[in-house]
């Protein structure tokens, strides 16, 4: 059996990592998940519910009224999630344990760093069990893999290396590096060119593997990452 990959974290690590998946979910789904975490550790009277958040505004708004010193506000979006992170920072770390082991769907445990000593979070990220079935989905269903911008430390990794063939995708202009770019056309693509499958199999492959951007090799981020996006590593489990 495969070691366990574990991690420590501090706590603002661990709360910032849980903003973040946080806020790649949708309205409805940060109204559902923060509503039953936060009946979890505040005695807060919440009301789920959508409402218009102004006349001329024609969006329906997926949030939670919740009533808190006599004052009842209407939260979503990114004001529920740092409401809830308000809330949850001054929990005691077995709390915040709890709470990041819900959303992670991970083991987590509070312990102290072994360097540092600090009070934080030791997590069982499971990304042991993770394995690629190089199914595409990642590359060709996430328009965040292939109509995005790169870093410029992938930039200039690409200039070491003199990968102009990489290079001619890239479009850098104040300050942001735009992937991919048809060097003929100068048009966003709509699939990535580096994407090749294998013949005679439901299976693909990275043209540029050995140097693919920096956001491509850390897919995915974590198991609840992973589970979210569609990707098949975790199915297997
Ligand atoms: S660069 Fe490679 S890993 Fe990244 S989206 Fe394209 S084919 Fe996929
Ligand atoms: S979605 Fe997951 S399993 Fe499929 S190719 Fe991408 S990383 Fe691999």
């Amino acid at each position: 059996m495969d070691k366990k990959d574990l991690k420590h974290v501090s706590i603002p690590e661990a709360l910032e990592e849980l903003r973040n998946t946080m806020m790649m979910q949708s309205e409805l789904k940060k109204q559902e998940e923060i509503g039953e975490l936060i009946s979890g550790f505040e005695k807060l009277e919440i009301v789920k519910d959508a409402i218009k958040v102004h006349p001329s505004d024609f969006l329906e708004r997926y949030g939670l009224w919740i009533v808190s010193d006599n004052r009842k506000n209407f939260y979503y979006g990114i004001d529920l999630v740092n409401y809830f992170l308000g809330l949850l920072r001054s929990e005691p770390p077995e709390t915040i344990a709890q709470v990041y082991s819900k959303i992670e769907r991970v083991n987590v445990m509070v312990e102290k760093h072994p360097e540092t000593g600090a009070k934080g979070l030791l997590i069982e990220t499971e990304m042991e069990k993770f394995k690629c079935v190089q199914c595409g989905h990642c590359c060709i269903n996430l328009s965040d893999a292939y109509e995005t911008s790169v870093p410029d430390l992938d930039v200039s990794r690409w200039q070491d290396e003199k990968r102009y063939d990489i290079l001619e995708w890239v479009d850098s202009f104040a300050g942001l590096n735009d992937v991919w770019i048809n060097p003929k056309t100068q048009e966003p693509v709509d699939r990535c060119p580096w994407l090749r499958k294998l013949p005679g199999k439901d299976k693909y492959t990275c043209r540029i593997h050995e140097t693919k951007p920096r956001h491509c090799r850390d897919f995915p981020k974590s198991k609840r990452h992973a589970l979210d996006s569609g990707c098949r590593g975790f199915h297997a489990e």
